[in-house]
């Protein structure tokens, strides 16, 4: 079992004599946190926490300030998965689906649609995103084709969730380097990596992982780091949605039910808007004090 320090964190490791890096994911209250309240049926909620530890591991690829976001639409029994990942290792997300949702392969669960993968660097880089159609029985087949397609990545995904906690191991081989001394270690660790199963991933910490895979090869383990849920809805940003809606259409709300309710999708926080509060909203959106807010 896990111990406290172990969970909710993210951890690197790096192969001393090949080109291979690596990085492993436990989330445990993160997780609880953000699938909870949801009513997600079991096999909707396994994939939304594989796709948690998926967007884990691929935003601590990230090299600069910013937020990775996987987007899986299609027009199958769930229409819509989303996960947004931010340099600073927080995480949120949710999932819609239709009734009586039944195991089957991820093309199948999904339907014909497509997955996205959107990084928004915070400053200075362009807004990048790649796009790939749903293929492969699990996410991690789908992810896998993906960074091969768009990014030229030959990466090696594993990932597993339960009803109290998600986790994930990367290995990901870097370019090759003049002085690699061990040509055929690409191979040889997805080979061993192969062999670890769902209950592992879950149970065991990185360095339980780490070692149970790789204790014949030279592997440095890297100090592990916090990740957590958080949400970035704000008062702020709900205003900025009534804003765009239109003064008429708050009116109108107003007049039906005196208050104006959004309740935020990721984390159910709820937000209320009455007569008064409306009105600050769009005095100011007209005050010429205060410039208009960009997105
Ligand atoms: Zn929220």
């Amino acid at each position: 079992m896990l111990r406290d320090h172990e969970r909710d964190t993210l951890q690197r490791f790096l192969f001393d004599h090949a080109p291979v890096r690596g990085e492993g994911v436990h989330l445990d209250t993160s997780w609880r946190v953000l699938s909870e309240h949801h009513g997600y049926p079991p096999v909707v909620r396994d994939l939304l926490g594989e796709m948690m530890a998926a967007s884990a591991l691929l935003a601590s690829t990230l090299k600069f300030d910013g937020r990775l976001t996987i987007q899986a639409q299609g027009d199958g029994h769930i229409p819509l998965i989303i996960m947004e990942a931010t340099s600073e290792r927080t995480l949120r997300g949710l999932a819609h689906w239709r009734d009586n949702v039944q195991p089957a392969p991820l093309a199948e669960l999904l339907g014909k649609g497509y997955l996205a993968i959107t990084i928004e660097p915070r400053q200075g880089r362009e807004r990048y995103q790649g796009i790939v159609g749903i293929e492969g029985d699990t996410l991690a087949e789908c992810l896998q084709n993906y960074l091969l397609q768009s990014e030229q990545l030959d990466t090696h995904i594993w990932l597993a969730a339960d009803n109290y906690q998600a986790a994930g191991l990367l290995l990901q081989k870097m370019p090759e380097q003049d002085q690699v001394e061990d040509h055929d270690c690409w191979n040889r660790v997805v080979h061993l990596a192969n062999t670890i199963t769902p209950r592992e991933l879950l149970e065991l910490p990185t360095a339980g992982i780490v070692h149970r895979l790789f204790h014949e090869e030279d592997v440095r383990l890297f100090d592990s780091l916090p990740i957590s849920f958080r949400c970035s809805c704000s008062r702020e940003r709900v205003a900025d949605m009534l804003r765009n809606f239109g003064i008429d259409e708050v009116h109108k709300l107003l007049d039906e039910q005196n208050t104006v309710e959004v309740t935020c999708e990721y984390c159910n926080q709820p937000y209320a808007f009455d007569r008064v509060d409306a009105e600050q909203v769009f005095a100011a959106a007209h005050s010429p004090d205060t410039p208009p807010t960009q997105h």
